[in-house]
């Protein structure tokens, strides 16, 4: 069984393609397309390299596309990516403006070029569709939650796949295919009782953190959009929501200026004065500037204070992982994060983590520390292909 995951940018289009048939899956290939202004041809050359490389001999040999789509009004889950799913995420473009039309018009240009192939997509919110009420509501009125105006979450499949590694990698696969068969049986009540407790820590070109118990996504930083959370490259992270009345009066700004400062000018790009790549910013925070340096400092505090705040919900941790491309690249950043967390039990091994090398998995915890910290490179390609996999064997 072949699956293509495709990963749908504005501008890029990047795949790889499984082989399902066995019990583990098997990374046949990978490739992507930067700059793309026809969309259309660029998935011609994706299934041109397929053909060329003799991983398939043509379309028929896909058993499906699998998709990371971000959000749809009153749809998550593993689903068929048909005409009411489109509508759906077309009904939340405002929700999701960077990542919901490329995704809308990739789908479809997809589908028309291979009718009979299912196109199944794993929306990034389903994670937490075990998520207490408690940790989604936000204090508006109801008619606004009824809208959509509640936590969400993101990094579904990033996060999902840290749930199963490090229940793993704690010896707790049990955890593990708990969650899988959770997927299965959507509508089965997870396991409250505190058991396996782990916080995944994705930072990233994007950035956000999970509370998962026994598997399960209970609260994400972000909330109802990508948008919120942690300071993003270039989005703004948390924001109190009077402050935009107060700057569309103050500066006469329209409602499309705001949008543009908080999604595009926002986060770490505004904290450190136009850098928005941490190789960057790292550099310029070396070479003594103070707003670069001011910008670290408040993703390490923002880090840490959902890192407190799952402590707390969940009395205590059994495990903290690092995943995505900041998180695995720079240890410096890793050891900010756990600094002076001994009295949890966090304690890192400065050794391990400063000699980790870059896009491995690798444990860093100190001998002596009760909670068991991990780097971990994410996967989320993985993920999708697993849940197409399940939803066609089950649909
Ligand atoms: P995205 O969320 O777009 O997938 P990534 O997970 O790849 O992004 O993370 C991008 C971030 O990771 C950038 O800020 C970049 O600086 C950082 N990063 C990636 N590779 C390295 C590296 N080798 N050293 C330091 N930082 C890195």
């Amino acid at each position: 069984m072949k699956i293509l995951v495709a990963n749908l940018g504005s501008t890029s289009l990047k795949y790889r393609l499984f082989d399902c048939s066995g019990k583990e899956e098997k990374l046949l290939t990978r490739g992507g397309f930067e700059r793309v202004t026809d969309y259309a041809a660029a998935i011609d050359s994706c299934l041109s390299e397929l053909k060329n490389g003799g991983f398939i001999t043509s379309e028929k040999d896909l058993a499906a596309v699998g998709f990371k789509p971000i959000i749809a009004r009153d749809i998550t889950g593993c689903v068929r990516m048909d005409e009411r799913v489109l509508q759906a995420m077309e009904a939340y473009r405002e929700v999701a403006p960077a990542h919901n039309p490329p995704y809308i018009n990739g789908v479809r240009i997809f589908s028309k070029k291979m009718p009979s192939t299912p196109m199944i997509g794993l929306f990034e919110t389903s994670f937490y569709q075990w998520a207490p009420k408690a940790a989604v509501r936000y204090a508006v009125p109801k008619s606004w939650y009824d809208e959509g105006v509640r936590r969400w979450g993101f990094h579904g499949a990033s996060h999902k796949f840290i749930a199963e590694r490090s229940a793993e990698l704690l010896g707790r696969s049990d955890v593990a295919e708990r969650v899988r068969m959770l997927y299965v049986n959507n509508g089965a009540t997870p396991i409250r009782k505190p058991d396996l407790r782990v916080v995944s820590c994705h930072l990233g070109g994007s950035s956000s953190l999970t509370a998962i118990l026994n598997g399960v996504g209970m609260c994400n930083s972000m909330g109802m959009t990508p948008q919120a959370g942690l300071p993003q490259n270039n989005r703004v992270g948390e924001l109190d929501a009077f402050a935009i009345p107060l700057m569309m009066r103050r500066q006469k700004l329209t409602v499309e200026q705001v949008e543009y400062a908080l999604s595009k000018e926002g986060g770490l790009k505004a904290l450190s004065g136009g850098f928005n790549d941490m190789r960057d910013i790292r550099k310029e925070a070396e070479n003594g500037n103070e707003d670069a340096k001011l910008a670290i400092d408040v993703l390490v505090w923002q880090a840490r204070h959902w890192l407190g705040a799952y402590f707390l919900q969940m009395n205590g941790l059994d495990g903290f992982v690092f995943t995505a491309g900041i998180a695995e690249n720079n240890p410096w950043l890793r050891s900010r994060i756990c600094a002076n967390l001994d009295q949890l039990g966090i304690k890192l091994d400065e050794e391990k983590n400063a000699s980790a090398p870059s896009g491995q998995e690798v444990e860093i915890s100190a001998a002596d520390s009760k909670v068991k910290i991990f780097v971990v490179p994410t996967n989320e390609e993985l993920v999708i292909a697993r849940e197409v996999k399940r939803f066609l064997e089950n649909h």
